[in-house]
């Protein structure tokens, strides 16, 4: 049986990350990373695939850079793992022992098997799969009538594509009453669903699916609860990610009450050597310290460099304390970002909370061509004035300044630092000094404090 220091299983972002930076720290150790399939895929790439990008070969990512660190890997499905005696089983029977085991195994669709007719031939997902991604591609070029259930930003995105096709309706069915609801409140929500109305998505927002309906074992149409029939040839669930943590779950691995494999701050199990990272580990809260579920490659990516760094003694201490859901989309040529808190969760969780909001053209002056309209919104603690959350919507400037915000909330800055907070500004790139677009909303949240006070 080959014996390798550390072993990860899974090559998405997670796996890779930590295996470049844990190898980098660590040349004299051996590693292998095993992975299921040959060629991997950018997963926030997949929904270009289906328009923006000529070919899916546009859209590869693979353990190159862990390779050139010096590592070695592995196509195959681990099948087994034994904790007592460090070893795993693959699928095509190899054995392998460990010195440290890591899984990256990521997450995948969640099936809506409560929607009767979701197990009929043409119900597709959006899988971070380059085989199954592969076979849909046929599918899409051969369907008029495609429908998407489901307006969170991946189910979103897939929709803006492919209404990009003149010889496709598409039809967008959210339940609740806008698209992307989880990271953005109502205000900027509805602007969501206008850019994908715009963009030629028939968008059915505060609709329910009841059943898929169709003959001979293929979907035909998407019966609404109101009792709306939608033709679909082609159906794509995008209602969630679960976690894969079965492999882990068999090896006896504690999960949490979301399913995630149970980790401490440094991505370390409660088993000596075992570490999650990325979308099958557990996140917390970064406000509330609550266990939650973020499923992003930016978070998975941060958690896998502090497990590269601290993976055989903590050596970079973790500077945030919690996950902040960071998150940017563009649909049909406009901008959402949203960091940390929103309205909507900050009342979940109970937290007070003031609002700062600017709105302004994001060229100086706003005559210049490709000026946009910029909204934004800070989310302030009315206690001290610390930033707790933010959504901007806008041009492509947006999917930089909201990583400012996430900064100022990672760091505990307050709306009084921020507000003198010194900006480079530039007439073709951004708002005008005078008036850069966070400090007047800090300005705002400022006065909104003061008149609640
Ligand atoms: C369409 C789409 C768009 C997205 N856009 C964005 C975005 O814009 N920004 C953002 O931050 N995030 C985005 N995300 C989320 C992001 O893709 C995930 O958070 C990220 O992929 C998580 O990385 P991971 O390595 O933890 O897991 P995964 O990417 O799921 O990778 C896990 C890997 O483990 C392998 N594996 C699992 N079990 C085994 C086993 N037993 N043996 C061997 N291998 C195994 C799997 O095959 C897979 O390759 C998007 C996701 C999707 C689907």
């Amino acid at each position: 049986m080959k014996s390798y220091d550390v072993i990860i299983i899974g090559a998405g972002p997670s796996g890779i990350v930590t295996g470049v930076t844990a190898k980098k720290q660590n040349p004299e150790k051996s590693f292998l990373m095993i992975m299921e399939e040959e060629k991997g895929l950018v997963p926030c790439g997949i929904p270009y695939i289906f328009h923006d990008l000529d070919d899916i070969s546009q859209n590869l990512m693979g353990p190159a850079p862990f390779v050139k660190a010096g590592g070695d890997v592995l196509v195959d499905t681990v099948t087994e793992v034994d904790t007592r005696s460090n070893t795993l089983q693959t699928g095509s029977g190899a054995g392998y022992s460990y010195g440290k085991l890591i899984f990256a195994t990521g997450s995948i669709p969640t099936r809506p098997a409560f929607i009767k007719g979701y197990d009929l031939e043409n119900v597709e997902y959006i899988k971070k799969s380059y085989s199954y991604i592969n076979g849909v591609i046929g599918k899409v070029e051969a369907s008029e009538n495609i429908v998407v259930i489901g307006g969170g930003f991946i189910g979103a995105e897939v929709a803006e594509q492919l209404a990009k096709h003149s010889d496709k309706t598409v039809t967008l069915v959210e339940m609740e009453n806008h698209c992307l609801y989880r990271a953005f409140s109502a205000d900027f929500a509805c602007l969501a669903d206008e850019c994908l109305a715009n963009a030629g998505v028939n968008v059915l927002t505060g609709s329910t699916v009841k059943e898929l309906q169709g003959s001979n074992g293929k979907v035909e149409s998407v019966l609404l609860v109101d009792g709306r029939s939608i033709k679909a040839d082609l159906v794509f669930s995008a209602i969630g990610y679960k976690p894969r943590t079965e492999l882990a779950e068999k090896a006896g691995l504690q999960l949490t009450s979301n399913g995630t494999i149970r980790v401490d701050k440094y991505m370390r199990t409660e088993k000596k050597d075992i570490y999650a990272v990325g979308d099958c580990s557990q996140t917390s809260g970064f406000i509330t310290g609550r266990t939650d579920n973020i499923m992003l490659a930016s978070t998975a990516t941060a958690e896998a460099r502090i497990l590269g760094y601290n993976l055989f003694s903590i050596s970079l201490l973790r500077s945030f304390s919690g996950t902040l859901s960071v998150f940017s989309t563009e649909l049909n040529g406009y901008v959402f970002a949203s960091a940390g808190a929103i309205e909507q969760t900050a009342r979940e969780a109970n937290v007070d909370y003031v609002v700062g909001k600017f709105k302004d053209i994001d060229r100086h002056p706003a005559s210049l061509p490709g000026a946009k309209e910029i909204i934004i919104k800070i989310i302030v603690s009315p206690e001290n004035g610390e930033i707790i959350g933010g959504e901007i919507y806008g041009g492509k400037s947006v999917g930089e300044m909201i990583n400012i915000i996430s900064l100022a909330i990672q760091k505990y800055v307050t709306v009084y630092e921020l507000v003198s907070f010194q900006t480079g500004t530039h007439p073709l790139l951004t708002t005008a000094p005078t008036k850069y677009a966070l400090v007047k909303a800090c300005e705002d949240a400022i006065a909104n404090i003061k008149a609640g006070s």
